[in-house]
């Protein structure tokens, strides 16, 4: 299980080979992709068609963003990536939203 990982003993590979496998964070509320402290800049890197009608942070489709691409747990990827919000940069493997996260799918 995830909590039982040391999370700051995972080197960076490793904790990006386990987001590579996961997703969860991407795929588990539609409150969680927001957009916070982005420059207007940034936020216009990120396609329209992904951006929620409120503006306020990237479309999502039953919880899951529309910017993730794959499968939750098997192998996932942000489409957006190097233009991703800030929010998800936030992020780390078994951080509390990570394993609210995680917990949803099971894994
Ligand atoms: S839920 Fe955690 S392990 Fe999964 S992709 Fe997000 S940060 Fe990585
Ligand atoms: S923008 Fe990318 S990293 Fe952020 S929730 Fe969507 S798919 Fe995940």
């Amino acid at each position: 299980m995830l909590a039982e990982i040391d999370v700051a003993s995972l080197s960076e590979a490793e904790a990006s080979a386990l987001c590579q496998s996961c997703g969860a964070c991407c795929g588990y509320s539609a409150d969680w992709p927001r957009f916070s402290l982005e420059s207007d800049e940034a936020l216009a890197r990120i396609p329209e068609a992904m951006v929620s009608a409120s503006r306020g942070g990237m479309r999502c489709e039953n919880d899951r963003c529309t910017a993730l691409v794959g499968e939750i747990g098997v192998a996932a990827a942000c489409g957006i990536y190097a233009d991703r919000p800030d929010v998800c940069r936030a992020c780390m493997p078994g951080d509390e939203e990570c394993l609210v996260a995680r917990r949803k799918f099971g894994l």
